[in-house]
């Protein structure tokens, strides 16, 4: 019989500016609550890089007020893993409001660190956004989502298949003695991704 298999995901805590003078007693609940601090990085987000991040809440009465919170003052972003952490990390932070927090979920992050209805001390991805996420505030990360399933038929189907099939095309049409070879040569000068020179940028000289 196989060994059950643990699933280790990855979800982005945030500590909010209202919450960094807590932030050493916040990473001791995370550490003690199982979760490992996979990348941790400080920052000052500017007022754009906030609206890019929750730009599922443009357009909300609270939109412009939570974007002036967020840029606020530094925060720090970290990716914690551990089975089930998105679901497992907004168990522990508790609900958006504080004060409701307060009633319903005592001891979860926002009820103890949190200020207002806002001002909730800590950020949790939701299941559709934490890869997105992850790479918004690591985008050097070396560790990208290996797509499977779906998603893979899907990428290969949007950004490999239709470039393929036109360079197997001419290969059937060819019928070059190294195949392989010519194959490889004629993705390099047709790839559709490759960086192209604007011709139409002259430097003048005075
Ligand atoms: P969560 O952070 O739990 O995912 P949401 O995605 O609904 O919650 O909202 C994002 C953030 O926007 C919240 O954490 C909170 O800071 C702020 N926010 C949400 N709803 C309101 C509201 N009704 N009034 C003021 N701020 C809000
Ligand atoms: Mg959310």
């Amino acid at each position: 019989m196989e060994p059950p298999q643990i699933y280790v995901e990855r979800t982005l805590a945030i500590i909010k500016p209202d919450a960094i003078e807590s932030l050493t007693d916040i990473e001791e609940i995370i550490k003690r609550s199982g979760f490992t601090i996979v990348q941790k990085r400080r920052a000052h987000l500017t007022p754009e890089q906030t609206s890019d991040f929750y730009a599922e809440h443009y357009g909300k009465m609270f939109f412009p007020s939570l974007v002036a919170y967020m840029s606020s003052g530094p925060i720090v972003a970290m990716v914690l893993a551990r089975e089930n952490a998105v679901e497992y990390w907004r168990e522990l932070i508790g609900p958006p409001n504080c004060f409701r927090a307060r009633e319903t979920h005592p001891d979860s992050i926002r009820a103890l660190y949190g200020t207002d209805d806002q001002r909730n001390a800590v950020h949790g991805s939701d299941h559709d956004g934490a890869e997105r996420e992850i790479r918004f505030m690591f985008p050097e990360s070396i560790v990208e989502p290996i797509p499977t399933g779906q998603a893979a038929k899907d990428y290969l189907a949007k950004l490999v298949n239709p470039t393929l099939l036109k360079g197997l095309t001419s290969l059937c049409k060819q019928k070059p003695e190294e195949p392989i070879t010519w194959l490889a040569d004629w993705l390099i000068a047709n790839n559709p991704n490759k960086p192209c020179v604007n011709d139409d940028i002259h430097v003048t000289e005075s």
